[in-house]
């Protein structure tokens, strides 16, 4: 083990006045955890010399540095001029980034001029890493006793330059060993009800680091090995059996990905009527390519008129148990698939806020309906949140039922109360 632990700056004026996410640190950091080098801070800076230097300057001696942002081609990219300045180190134009760079201008019918040749500039003794998605390479080598890797700010080209970096590093023998975990995806569950769930395996093995966070479809966790340590059998199994059927996945794939393998598997078919979500759940199934095999299409019902007169929910619904209801919801399925033709049919109603709540149904109160060859089901959910996440929330508990459903071929919201 290397022991060595890691500081990311994060360059550039955007990160810092509310315009710019900062995902490459968030990025960066999974990368170099699986590999594991912790991080032991992120600095995130303006676009001046000043805060460069500053930023470097707080790095201890012996970590290792990456720096994101302000390679490109524009006046205000200035963190090779300012890491030259602190390092002390010379700027050489490297042939092999020129030549890329110009087959690149060549190529897609731009002048190769000195915005162009600015990016060339290498540090003495430092690698550079042709970027397969851009112009500005990766930088990597060693200055005041730091390993130091500069990329440029485009999370693409980040993502994109990462496998050289990967092997240039392992080349230094800047990684150390690799970190086994075991991950479980779920959907359903709040924070505390998954930390709950996962105390009593938690108790069985407390030397593992444990770590949950919010994803766009409900809250991941993960059990984490010390560097080198294997998991413990039986570890995987545990969790198994306390998250059951609320775990869609034990790696990083997306629910609605999970939806489509189930369906494409099945050679089955979708149709959506969304009210409150307007949209976005018909959007999250067709997020991903190869939707087209599964996903047919929908009605978007916003009024009552149009869930009554496309979908055939009876007017005496809408106005007896309104349309924020178990029936209007499971007419609504039905209605859609029916008139799209597919086997199965999401629908969702409900009131996202901030207005229209009542007593009996608060703002959140959505109903959700599932109709398919076995059967139609609906299902009661109260969320307590503004309307942006109401939403996703529908999205994602939707989505979820008919993963479960598609699992088991019953009832999906069965034993999960209303
Ligand atoms: P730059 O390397 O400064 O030319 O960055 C180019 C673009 O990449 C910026 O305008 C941002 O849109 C984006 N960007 C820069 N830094 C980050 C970062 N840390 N996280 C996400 N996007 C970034
Ligand atoms: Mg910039």
């Amino acid at each position: 083990m290397t022991g060595r632990r890691a500081r990311i700056i994060s360059v550039g004026d955007e990160l810092l006045c509310g315009r710019t996410v900062d995902t490459n640190a968030h990025d960066t950091q999974k990368r170099l955890l699986s590999r594991g080098v912790p991080v032991d801070g992120v600095n995130v800076v303006l676009d001046t010399s000043a805060a460069i230097a500053a930023a470097l300057d707080a790095t201890p001696e012996g970590s290792l540095v990456i720096i994101t942002g302000g390679l490109g081609p524009t006046p205000d990219d200035l963190t090779v001029d300012a890491f030259a300045d602190w390092s002390g180190l010379g700027l050489k134009r490297s042939p092999s980034v020129t030549m890329h760079l110009k087959t690149l201008a060549a190529d897609r019918g731009f002048p190769y001029g000195p915005h162009m040749d600015k990016q060339t500039r290498v540090p003495d003794d430092f690698t550079a890493v042709i970027n397969p998605a851009g112009t500005a390479p990766g930088l990597v080598g060693e200055a005041r006793g730091r390993v130091l890797v500069l990329l440029p700010g485009v999370p693409s080209e980040v993502e994109a330059l990462w496998p050289g970096i990967e092997a240039d590093l392992e080349a230094r023998s800047v990684f150390g060993p690799p970190v086994f975990s075991v991950l479980r995806r779920t959907s359903g569950l709040s924070e505390p009800a998954l930390t709950g769930l996962t105390e009593p395996v938690r108790a069985l093995w407390p030397d593992l680091t444990w770590s949950w966070w919010l994803t766009r479809w409900g809250v991941d966790v993960q059990a984490s090995a010390a560097p080198g340590a294997t998991i413990p059998e039986g570890l995987a199994q545990a969790l198994d059996e306390v998250l059951g059927t609320r775990v869609y996945a034990d790696q990083f794939v997306e629910l609605n990905q999970v939806v489509q393998d189930l369906l494409k598997a099945r050679g089955s078919t979708i149709a959506v009527a969304e009210s409150c979500t307007g949209g976005l759940l018909g959007a999250a199934l067709t997020d991903l390519p190869g939707s087209s095999a599964v996903f047919c299409g929908g009605v978007l019902a916003y009024q009552n008129e149009i869930k009554e007169r496309l979908l055939g929910v009876p007017g005496a619904t809408l106005a007896v148990q309104g349309a924020v209801s178990s029936e209007t919801a499971e007419a609504m399925a039905e209605g859609a698939r029916r008139l799209v033709g597919a086997d199965y049919a999401l629908a969702v109603t409900g009131i996202a806020g901030p207005d229209g709540g009542t007593d009996t149904k608060p703002v959140g109160t959505t109903w959700l309906a599932l109709a398919g060859p076995r059967g139609v089901w609906s299902h009661c959910e109260r969320f307590r949140s503004h309307r942006a996440r109401n939403r996703r929330l529908t999205v994602a508990r939707a989505l979820d039922a008919l993963r479960r459903h598609l699992q088991t071929d019953r009832d999906p919201w069965i034993g999960d109360g209303s």
